[in-house]
């Protein structure tokens, strides 16, 4: 996917003001009504229009009329609110080529002022089969907020959490820096996929090295569950580097033991098969002190001696909380069982060389002019108003909480947006609760096509939250 981040430099403030309204009407419509929008983003003079346009013009948003006129972001237009929140919180200022496509996500190289190249992973689940995935997960059908913006988020957090609490147990992970929506920023790691790699000087030691943190993972209470050639990167010295965590479950899992064999598995089949090692397969029915074997090494989940609690401890800790992880876990299950010994990924890496094509790089400098106060005069008027009046909407979306945590993380100014607008959703939700005909907010967009039947379509659609 083609990521032209000069797209940003050119993005107006009111462009990200209506882009963020978009997203939040995402929270509870699948096609944002163009009148929620409006409301939301209560630009003056009916300016949201324009701005949906430039918006759409960019491939940022997409346009939906099936049902009504509505709008949904796109990947890129989720991407750029989470890139503009990165650049605003100077995690880093350019973003460079494209060094990896999973299966659901994109990594690009981004680097910071100094010059530093870190990674940057854009989670992009159900970008292939969410609408079949959809029809087929019982789950899914009943809750409305599991969408891919909501998912693909829960499965960067995830990924985050993850990250920090293995490195922290001094496991080899990149280094875990900053996470935003769908967006994940690492440290790059020196070397390649393992997939890539057709020669190795001491094959069994990386062998050994790599069952071994199959076996540590265990002890911790955590099983990869993707434990193959494509998710172990490996440098010049051989150092192995594991990644790719929001598949991962814990010990306790009703398939635990099934996942864990799977994970050794794959190792003692890609080694197999690439560097030749042979492993005697153990016969059921020869006693195995009779057998002169490696099997006897070969690691098993009953062995291995478990520490519980690690993932409901500590990654409740780095801010991924148990009801997320259960949700995420039920969605990704699917796949992790259709996969087939994890030889699921085939896809290469675009990438083999670590050095940066520093032309590629696009500088983001001129995003930065854009953090400056968002405060106008009309939102000044907001945070009085604000603070003078109790929101008495009820929010009862589990899913909701978990976004206002994220909104309070934001930066200051990403923070006074989301609370302006936020406060703009709830009025709107609160007008159509109450059934108001003819609710007009102080910015709302004069109607001048007489389309009066089509708006009162919109306003019973708003009325059947
Ligand atoms: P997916 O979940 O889609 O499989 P991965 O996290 O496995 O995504 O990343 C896909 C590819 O991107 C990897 O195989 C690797 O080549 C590259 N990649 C991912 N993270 C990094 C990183 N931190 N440093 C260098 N390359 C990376
Ligand atoms: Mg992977």
């Amino acid at each position: 996917m083609k990521l032209d981040v000069d797209v940003l430099r050119y993005l107006s403030r009111e462009d990200f003001r209506v882009l963020t309204a978009v997203e939040m009407g995402m929270r509870n419509h699948e096609i944002v009504p163009s009148v929620l929008i409006d409301r939301i983003a209560s630009l003056k003079h009916g300016g949201t229009y324009k701005v949906l346009k430039n918006l759409l013009k960019h491939k940022l948003l997409h346009h939906d009329a099936s049902k009504y006129d509505g709008f949904r972001l796109t990947y890129l237009g989720y991407d750029f609110l989470a890139i503009k929140t990165m650049v605003n919180r100077g995690v880093f200022t350019a973003v460079g080529r494209q060094i990896g496509v999973g299966k659901e996500s994109d990594i690009f190289e981004v680097s910071r002022e100094d010059g530093t190249i870190m990674a940057m992973k854009l989670h992009r689940l159900g970008r292939t089969s969410f609408r079949a995935v959809k029809s087929k997960r019982d789950y899914l059908r009943h809750r409305n907020n599991y969408n891919w913006l909501y998912l693909s988020r829960l499965a960067a957090l995830k990924e985050y959490a993850f990250m920090k609490a293995l490195e922290e147990h001094g496991f080899p992970v990149p280094n875990a820096v900053d996470c935003n929506r769908h967006c994940v920023v690492m440290s790059l790691v020196q070397g390649y996929p393992l997939v890539q790699v057709k020669e190795l000087q001491n094959p069994e030691v990386v062998f050994e090295t790599i069952l071994g943190l199959i076996v540590r993972l265990a002890e911790h209470g955590l099983i990869h569950c993707d434990f193959n050639e494509f998710n172990i990167m490996i440098d010049d010295d051989e150092k192995v580097t594991m990644i790719d965590f929001p598949q991962m479950v814990s010990v306790s899992h009703r398939n635990a033991e099934m996942y864990f064999d799977r994970d050794v598995e794959c190792i003692y089949k890609f080694f197999g098969k690439r560097f030749k090692m042979t492993f005697e397969e153990h016969d059921d029915n020869v006693d195995v002190s009779e057998v002169d074997t490696d099997e006897s090494s070969r690691p098993s989940f009953s062995s291995v001696n478990k520490t519980a609690g690690f993932l409901d401890k500590e990654l409740a800790a780095s801010g991924f909380t148990r009801k997320e992880q259960d949700e995420i876990e039920r969605f990704i299950e699917g796949d992790i069982e259709d996969d087939a010994g994890g030889e699921g990924e085939g896809t290469e890496d675009n990438g083999h060389e670590s050095e940066l094509n520093q032309t590629t790089i696009k500088d983001l400098d001129s995003l930065k002019l854009e953090q400056e106060k968002t405060t106008s005069s009309h939102n000044e008027e907001d945070r009085i108003e604000e603070s003078q009046q109790t929101s008495n909407v009820s929010q009862s979306r589990e899913s909701e909480n978990a976004s206002d945590r994220e909104e309070e993380s934001e930066d200051v100014n990403d923070a006074q947006l989301v609370k302006s607008l936020t406060k703009q959703r709830r009025r709107a939700i609160a007008a159509a609760s109450r059934g108001r005909k003819n609710y007009a907010s102080r910015n709302s967009y004069k109607d001048k096509g007489g389309k009066s039947s089509h708006n009162s379509k919109i306003q019973k659609q708003l009325n059947s939250w």
